[in-house]
Order: C-alpha cells, then sequence, then structure tokens
C-alpha cells in the first residue's frame, strides 16, 4: 500500500491533495484522528504531494481510514459495483464451486452509513445499495472484518451482504472505482439468502432428474434383458444360425478360423500329434517358448510340449526324432500364420455377422456362417 496521505477531509468530504492550498490553508483535518492537516503540494516540491499531521506526530491508521472513506464516497458517487462471484460453499478461492457468475450492478440508490434495527440491536452497514426496491449490505475492510455477532445480525435481516477487502488498495481514486468495478477475489459474498435458495432449489432438480433418469434406465434395461433372452430362445432353435459365445471379449470359435484349420486336415502336419489336436480344434495361444541351444516349447492343454531338447541332449534323439521335431516347428509356423488371419473373431467387421447380445452376463455373437 502506498504509504503517502494524499486525501484530507474538508467539512465531511475528502479533497485530494492537489485540490487544496499550500500548507495549514487547506483547511483539511486527518479522516482518522480529525486533527489540523498540512497540504505539502507546492510544486517546487521534491516529494510527491502529499499530507502531513500539523503536530507532526505519527497517525496510525490515517490511510486505512481515509481508504475506507474514500471507497464508500466513490460507490456513493458512481453507485456502480460488480458483484463478486456466487459460490454455494462460500469458499472463494474454490473455482469449482461458483453458481452464479459475477455481474455489474448499477444501484438506484446509495445509503452510507444507516443504523438498521435488527431484534432491538442496531447494526451500521458501511454501505447499503437499493434496487427494485432491495438491499445489499456492503463492507469495506481493511483492518476490521465483519465478524460472526454482526453476520448473525444480517441473516437474521435476510439480506444479502457483500465484503469488500481493501488491504491491497491505494489511495488512488481512479485506480479504486476500477477495482470497484471488476470481479476480483478480494470481494466476496458473506451471505446471499435468495442465490442460497435458488442453488437449493437448483439441487433438488438436479437430484431429482437423476432419480428419474435412473427409473427410466432400469425400465429400459429389464425391457432389453428380456428382449435378449427372447432373441437368445429364437436364435438357439434357428438352424441357419450358430451362437458364439464371447470370452473375454474374444470369439474362440470363430467358424471362419474354423474353416482354415480345416484346410490344413489334409496337408503332412496333420500327422504330428500334437498338431492333430491343434487342428483338431484344441487352443494354443501362438507362443513358441525358449531360444536355443536351451531348447524350445509350447504349451497345449496347459502342458509343457518339447518343440526341440537344448542342444547338449539332441545326441541322443533318433533320426526319425529330429524329423518330427522339425515338422512340429514347421507345422507350428504355418499355423500361427493360418490363426494370425485378424478377420478371425471380429465379428463387428464380419459379414457373418448378424446380431449380438448378452444374456446373464455371458455375450453371444449371431453367425450365419454355414461351412461347418
Ligand atoms: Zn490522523
Amino acid at each position: 500500500m502506498e504509504r503517502l496521505l494524499k486525501y484530507g477531509q474538508c467539512a465531511d468530504k475528502l479533497k485530494h491533495v492537489s485540490e487544496v492550498k499550500n500548507g495549514l490553508a487547506c483547511n483539511c483535518i486527518c479522516a482518522n484522528c480529525k486533527h489540523p492537516l498540512v497540504a505539502k503540494n507546492n510544486p517546487t516540491n521534491k516529494k510527491v504531494a502529499h499530507f502531513a499531521h500539523h503536530s507532526g506526530k505519527e497517525c496510525e491508521g490515517a490511510i486505512e481510514t481515509t481508504l475506507h472513506l474514500l471507497a464508500k464516497s466513490i460507490l456513493q458517487k458512481t453507485k456502480r459495483l460488480t458483484l463478486p462471484d456466487y459460490h454455494f460453499d462460500y469458499d472463494h478461492t474454490n473455482d469449482k464451486s461458483i453458481f452464479k457468475k459475477s455481474r455489474e450492478l448499477v444501484f438506484e440508490d446509495i445509503i452510507l452509513e444507516k443504523q438498521v434495527d435488527v431484534a432491538g440491536e442496531k447494526l451500521i452497514p458501511d454501505a447499503i445499495g437499493v434496487i427494485h426496491g432491495k438491499q445489499i449490505f456492503i463492507e469495506f475492510a481493511n483492518t476490521h472484518f465483519v465478524d460472526h455477532d454482526k453476520k448473525q445480525k444480517i441473516k437474521t435481516l435476510g439480506v444479502a451482504c457483500v465484503e469488500i477487502d481493501l488491504r491491497d488498495q491505494v489511495l488512488d481514486e481512479s485506480l479504486l472505482t476500477s477495482f470497484l468495478n471488476s470481479n476480483t477475489p478480494s470481494k466476496y459474498w458473506l451471505i446471499n439468502p435468495r442465490l442460497d435458495k435458488e442453488y437449493l432449489e437448483h439441487k433438488r432438480k438436479l437430484s431429482e432428474q437423476k432419480k428419474l433418469k435412473a427409473q427410466q434406465k432400469a425400465i429400459e434395461d429389464e425391457k432389453k434383458r428380456k428382449e435378449d433372452i427372447a432373441k437368445f430362445n429364437r436364435y438357439k432353435n434357428d438352424k441357419s444360425v450358430k451362437l458364439l459365445l464371447l470370452r473375454n471379449g474374444e470369439i474362440t470359435n470363430c467358424p471362419k478360423k474354423k474353416v482354415a484349420l480345416s484346410q490344413l486336415t489334409t496337408s503332412h502336419y496333420y500327422r504330428h500329434p500334437v498338431l492333430k489336436i491343434i487342428i483338431d480344434g484344441e487352443f494354443w495361444n501362438g507362443e513358441i517358448y525358449g531360444y536355443m541351444p536351451n531348447g524350445k516349447w509350447i504349451f497345449v492343454r496347459q502342458e509343457k510340449v518339447i518343440v526341440f531338447p537344448p542342444d547338449n541332449k539332441c545326441e541322443n534323439l533318433s533320426e526319425q526324432e529330429i524329423k518330427a521335431n522339425k515338422l512340429l516347428f514347421a507345422g507350428l509356423q504355418k499355423l500361427k500364420s493360418t490363426l494370425d488371419n485378424p478377420t478371425f473373431g471380429d465379428c463387428g467387421n464380419c459379414k457373418f455377422s448378424v446380431d449380438y447380445f448378452t444374456v446373464d452376463e455371458k455375450s453371444y455373437e449371431v453367425c450365419k456362417h454355414q461351412n461347418d
């Protein structure tokens, strides 16, 4: 805060130091201690023009009190005030609790320091703004903030009250005017019964809508459930289609895959017992584990099947066994390239897929592929 006193009080009005005569002839007193001021506004002065106490004594609070008065006089003169955002939780640092955005208001009237009676006790707001016959209390704070008692009294009256924190402001009319007409965290609602009510009503409506939506969803879900059961029963008895069960989101018994595998039954790979059971439909994850010289293996039916033994055990193998291992390895690679076809089980993009539904948490694809 600028520490120079730039305003003195003259007949209950604030006067800027540039508007008055030099020295004691300024005829001003301190707004705080009411003692005479001298204007130090001689154009030849090196220091910026300001007021000093004639007594030469320090006056603590002179600037704060003057700032308070200046803010009130600006408000009375302009009747303009940008009201703060309304936060339903009254936490003006919480961006998520804004229910009504700030807005600029031009009051019909501004009444300063008017005594208001509350149940036999008196209350004097800094300013009362009047608009459409309604009142808003306006409190300016730099040393004294509205305390709990005062807040309770205002609550009893059911009047909205905004507090304006002047601690970061300086004694400058134009800066203070634009501060009053901007949305800043230094202004906040202490109480706003009308918006409190509006917010509660808004919340009530929201929860009602939510309840209604949940009810509608339950009805729709039940309808869908019945339809899906009907579908299941219909497709189950329909010989022209097959129901394919999804496991972990995947179709394991895709008929196109079956056809591709069945074509391998005429190849020489089908003579190898392990390749035969995979071609016949046993699940193999397509992985060949291990590296030479430590051997290679796969898992089928959750059992480890050696493809190549470690190099140091190869000496014991017969020529026939070596041939069988090579056939197994080549067959697995053939199977892998056959099974890698991305269209297998991709029902969403498959012309044979005719429907999809879920019954008892099991999902089914309806497939019209006929080559079985
Ligand atoms: Zn003083």
